[in-house]
């Protein structure tokens, strides 16, 4: 059994991105630019925002958190996406999600550039992708085809079964994989609460993909010998043992499925490192793109 860290590949990654940065600034160019709006006061979205802030400090972008009132109307919001969509300086920028009650999230993801919609959530971006035309992946699956690549995990001709077909993990991600690329050209089943006989689905996986949100859903006896599991699941499990009350659980009970596998991606420090990575990636992207780098 291999473990797929996330934490050591999403290093690497960085790494590599801090790299060319130097190269651009020592040609002259300024720095690539991220901004994260994050509406109200929502604990997680909070530290998701912080978070992203101090990613770009690590790989050396410029950021910004542009921190609004839980009370900012949609047409102040809106009008803050208008002058980012036009501010030069800007390469991306990302609208926190959840939103709060009384704000239209399609209407504002909508008025996104989608040149500068690195979360890839605009329908134009999600378009390109199924086209396989350049634009933004989102993050989440973006990070997940980095992990299979970079593990070496050939894909091609694999029945690959995603659990979960949300707009922002497994129905990308069944688009990604199904593609004729490298990774890709798997033969992708697309499962959600309504699937008939999951079990027996999921035991004819090659690379199994959780993506449902409920801890601990699949166990061993779910699961074929030597599979690639990929765990994107992250919840919130309260506990007494630690002070903070609660623990962080993937979808994948880990202990027991591990020891049946090819590769598993571990939760934490697996899939969790890697969309934040994607972000920076995506961002360097625009950048490249705005001022025509290869
Ligand atoms: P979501 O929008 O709630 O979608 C969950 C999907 O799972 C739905 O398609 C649902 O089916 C399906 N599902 C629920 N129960 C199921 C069951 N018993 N059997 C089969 N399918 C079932 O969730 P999401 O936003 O995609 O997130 C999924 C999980 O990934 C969450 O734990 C989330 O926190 C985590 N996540 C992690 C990252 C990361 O960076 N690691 C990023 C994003 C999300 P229906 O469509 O029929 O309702």
């Amino acid at each position: 059994m291999e473990i797929i860290s996330g934490i050591a590949l999403s290093r690497t990654i960085k790494e590599e991105i801090k790299q060319e940065v130097s190269t651009f600034l020592a040609k002259g160019l300024r720095r690539p630019k991220l901004v994260a709006v994050l509406v109200g006061s929502d604990g997680p979205s909070q530290t998701y925002v912080n978070a992203k802030v101090k990613d770009c400090h690590q790989v050396g972008f410029e950021s910004e958190a542009v921190r609004l009132d839980e009370n900012t109307s949609e047409e102040v919001l809106l009008a803050w996406v208008e002058k980012l969509n036009a501010d030069p300086s800007v390469d991306g920028f990302i609208v926190q999600l959840p939103l709060p009650k009384g704000i239209d999230e399609s209407k504002v993801l909508l008025a996104i550039d989608p040149a500068k919609d690195v979360d890839g959530f605009h329908p134009v971006n999600i378009g390109n992708m199924a086209l396989g035309l350049p634009g933004f992946v989102p993050a989440t699956p973006a990070g997940v085809i980095q992990m299979l690549k970079r593990s070496g995990i050939d894909t091609s001709g694999k029945h690959c079964v995603i659990i979960g077909r949300s707009k922002i993990v497994g129905m990308p991600l069944s688009i990604l994989l199904a593609r004729n690329s490298n990774p890709g050209n798997c033969t992708v089943t697309l499962t959600h609460s309504r699937t008939k006989n999951l079990k027996e689905i999921c035991k004819e996986a090659d690379i199994l993909i959780a993506a449902l949100g409920k801890p601990g859903f699949i166990k061993a006896d779910m699961i074929k010998a030597g599979a690639v599991i990929i765990d994107v699941g992250i919840s919130r499990v309260e506990t007494d043992t630690n002070e903070k009350g609660y623990i962080i659980q993937g979808d994948v009970d880990f202990d027991s499925v591990s020891e049946k596998v090819g590769f598993i991606s571990p939760v934490p420090g697996g899939v969790g490192p890697m969309t934040r990575t994607s972000l920076l990636t995506n961002t360097l992207t625009a950048y490249k793109r705005s001022f025509n780098l290869k």
